[in-house]
């Protein structure tokens, strides 16, 4: 498995680690199942949220007595992310994970409370050692700057964002600020939520190709694509075993530069949208 510095002063993160919204909407021992499975082939990075109901306590049984495996991330919501109140979602998030901290804390989004209190609380809960970093999540680059402006430098561990074939729009400004700033970029959605390219599609077909040659699957032609920069790393969600297993293949895949150039082209990155796309 790939392992990727997490921020300017973060440790080293599986590159492909494993989300889990909707994670347990099948069937919770099975995804139980793919979350374990997918910590033996190495996708340690796991990623959740309070808004994710049921999720965290199902990490919770998933990493029982292998805490110190994983590096595990939640995330508050804006309407929980004032001085205080973010204080106690943390401690909230802490007790359904049944942990004694996050290795890190992100912002789920930019909502109105002020982004300096929010900041002030992830400090506070950094000196008290109930998270070990802090960054955000769906953060354009005007975001970003007032982020590190109140900040200070070096702080901002990653930002989260939507990432995929077919939704490259952070490439134009976000990933090149993120890579400038050691600021880990982590792609959410890499499959597009669900929405994989079709086999049959004229793009698929190119992505289908490429994986014939490198023996692997067009799911991890995807994942090692969208990870190809050092900055890079991903969270896919599977709650099947074979799943899990298929995209930890993907943190020992890399493809040669003339694959990549065919999977840029058949994945035009297309123009700059005025706003940073998210779901
Ligand atoms: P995703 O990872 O892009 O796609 C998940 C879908 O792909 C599921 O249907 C899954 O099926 C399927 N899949 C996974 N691996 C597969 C494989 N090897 N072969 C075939 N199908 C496969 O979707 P996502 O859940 O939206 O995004 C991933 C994670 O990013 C989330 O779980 C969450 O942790 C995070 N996220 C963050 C934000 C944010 O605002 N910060 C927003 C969205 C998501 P099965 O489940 O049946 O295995």
């Amino acid at each position: 498995m790939r392992m990727t510095a997490f921020g300017a002063r973060g440790s080293m993160v599986a590159a492909i680690g494993q989300g889990t919204w909707r994670l347990d909407d099948a069937s919770r021992s099975g995804a139980m199942d793919a979350l374990r499975k997918g910590l033996d082939a190495g996708m340690t990075h796991v990623d959740t949220a309070e808004m994710y109901g049921e999720a965290e306590p199902l990490v919770a049984d998933a990493i029982e007595g292998r805490r110190d495996e994983v590096f595990l991330v939640s995330k508050v919501l804006p309407q929980n992310a004032g001085k205080t109140r973010a204080i106690a979602a943390c401690e909230r998030s802490l007790k359904r994970l049944r942990t004694d901290r996050l290795d890190c804390y992100l912002l789920h989004w930019r909502g109105s409370v002020p982004l300096a209190e929010t900041i002030e609380a992830f400090e506070t809960l950094v000196a008290d050692g109930k998270i070990l970093s802090w960054g955000v999540s769906n953060f354009d680059v005007r975001d970003l700057e007032e982020a590190v402006a109140i900040a200070g430098a070096g702080r901002i561990a990653c930002n989260q964002v939507l990432y995929h074939l077919e939704e490259r729009a952070i490439e134009h400004a976000v990933l090149p600020w993120c890579e400038d700033r050691g600021v880990a970029l982590v792609a959410y959605s890499p499959f597009g939520s669900g929405d994989f390219p079709d086999a049959s599609s004229e793009s698929g077909a190119v992505l289908e190709a490429v994986a014939k040659e490198a023996g692997a699957t067009a799911r991890q032609v995807a994942l090692a694509f969208l990870t190809r920069r050092p900055s890079v790393l991903t969270i896919p969600k599977a709650s099947r075993v074979a799943h899990a297993l298929d995209n930890a293949g993907a943190g020992d895949l890399e493809l040669s530069a003339e694959q990549l150039v065919r999977i840029d082209a058949a994945f035009p990155l297309g123009p700059k949208p005025r706003y940073l796309p998210m779901i």
